[in-house]
């Protein structure tokens, strides 16, 4: 079954993710205004990096906001990258902005200094191994709360994490060659339909 995956289309890197899902056989839809969101239906979404300042304000503006939360505490599969992390997080320690906040992580923005924070580094992705790790003004996860897996430390800071349906990177794996993250969201979308048949019969 060829997976649809919403892709939150509103500003940022989100041509990159497109790029990575279709290499691994998913469809993916651009989810730029309320139409995108109510006349599709998708397997999983992806929240992009960016500037979470500014994809918060818009998703508000574009009306995407209360749609975007349903879905995810319907429990539709959702990915989040840095500035995608910082909109699913339940607290920004350095901010005093809340966006969706359903994820039990504490992130602080910016965290490794705003201009020269950029760096890419290798690191052990929790079932899938050493994987590129390319940082731009990323934030990290400095407290994890109930439920929350970690699934990646750089120098003592998480810098992934999953809590049932909901999975985000502080670095940008889709500015990698390295498919195996996107592989493995396309694994939960898997998991996640499957529960969903079960459920009905
Ligand atoms: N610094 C950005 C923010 O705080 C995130 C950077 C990124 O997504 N690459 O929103």
């Amino acid at each position: 079954m060829i997976k649809t995956i919403g892709v939150l289309a509103v500003q940022g890197g989100f041509i990159e993710h497109i790029a990575m899902l279709n290499k691994l056989g998913a469809h993916c839809i651009e989810i730029r205004n309320k139409t995108d969101l109510v006349t599709n239906k998708f397997d999983g979404l992806v929240f992009p990096g960016g500037e979470s300042t500014v994809i918060g304000k818009l998703l508000k503006e574009l009306d995407l906001f209360d749609k975007l939360h349903e879905m995810i505490l319907e429990g539709l599969p959702v990915f989040g990258t840095c500035a995608g992390m910082i909109l699913l997080a339940k607290k920004i320690i350095n901010d005093s902005h809340i966006y969706f906040g359903d994820m039990n992580i504490q992130v602080r923005r910016n965290a490794y200094g705003k201009q020269s924070g950029s760096f890419l580094t290798h690191g052990d992705f929790k079932g899938i191994g050493q994987i590129p790790m390319t940082f731009i003004r990323a934030p990290y996860i400095e407290n994890i709360l109930d439920s929350v897996e970690v699934l990646a430390v750089v120098d003592q800071h998480i810098v992934a994490a999953r809590q049932n349906n909901m999975i985000v990177t502080s670095f940008h794996p889709e500015l990698t060659y390295d498919l195996r993250v996107h592989e493995y969201f396309l694994i939960m979308i898997d998991q996640h339909i499957i529960k969903l048949k079960n459920y009905t019969t």
